[in-house]
């Protein structure tokens, strides 16, 4: 049973410990609603026990009707304080990104509700156009985002790792949370940090546009950022939409919808 009526996907998923890492902090929640990617951070296996935690919680989502932006929230708050109950070394806590979308509806229009915290990722691919659409909680991208560093050298900066949102963080969970959507085609990709820090964007569109089968796709940019060097754990979620039954515009998103839908338009063309 999917999260929006009419709506028909197909998806893949596919992780990787990648080359250099001895463990997989990376971990993934994929349902007929939730594809969702976390990545564990923490000493010994406290980032393995993060990521499962998040995914755990975050699976109860599944199970309800049309979610929410508020049932989203409450659930990641219960997450938080899950991955802040485990126990670590001293000085080194656990924590965990979370990216990616839940299929489900406002007033019957089928809308990705996409959630970032952390530097996982969340695009969306329309008519062979890659787009991000979560935006990095890292140093990086504030770095970024003051002008200070190129997009591409943020790739190989060396705080590039450094997130300023996470699950299990000391501060409360402030999720982005954001309705788009769903038009028939579309193809969403979620990542770890692992595909992201090895493949440019344009790599990255380039295979999904080459490779209709989503599982095909999902092993295909594994493949390649493992090929490219995998110094991270890899983890790549992609979901098409393959069909959708409503009618173009039918239905107009309710008022509680209207400030967290982001515009179509905007959506797609926002370049970052
Ligand atoms: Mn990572």
């Amino acid at each position: 049973m999917s999260g929006a009526e009419g709506v028909v996907l197909a998806w893949g998923a596919a992780t990787h410990r990648g080359a250099r890492r001895t463990l997989n902090e990376d971990r993934y929640l994929v349902t007929p609603s939730l594809f969702l990617v976390a990545d564990g951070m923490g000493g010994h296996d406290a980032g393995e026990v993060a990521s499962t935690t998040a995914v755990d919680v975050l699976g109860g989502l599944g199970a309800r009707g049309p979610v929410g932006r508020d049932d989203v929230a409450q659930v990641l708050a219960a997450a938080h304080e899950r991955v802040r109950a485990i126990a670590t070394q001293p000085g080194r806590g656990a924590g965990t990104t979370v990216s990616g979308v839940v299929l489900t509806e406002v007033d019957g229009v089928p809308q990705w509700l996409v959630v970032n915290l952390g530097d996982s990722r969340t695009y969306l691919m329309t008519r062979g156009r890659l787009e991000q659409v979560s935006v990095d909680h890292s140093e990086v991208q504030e770095m970024v985002d003051a002008g200070m560093i190129t997009r591409a050298e943020a790739m190989t900066h060396p705080r590039r790792h450094v997130v300023t949102r996470a699950l299990g963080s000391l501060d409360a969970p402030q999720p982005d949370l954001w309705f788009v959507p769903v038009e028939s085609h579309d193809r969403v990709l979620v990542c770890s940090d692992g595909l992201t820090s090895e493949l440019t964007d344009e790599r990255v569109a380039h295979v999904l546009r080459e490779t209709p089968d989503a599982q095909a796709a999902a092993d295909r940019l594994v493949a390649e950022a493992l090929a490219a060097g995998g110094r991270d754990n890899i983890t790549v979620v992609v979901v098409d939409a393959v069909a959708l039954s409503q009618a173009p515009g039918g239905g107009l998103p309710g008022d509680d919808a209207d400030e967290d839908t982001r515009p179509r338009a905007a959506a797609v063309g926002a370049g970052r």
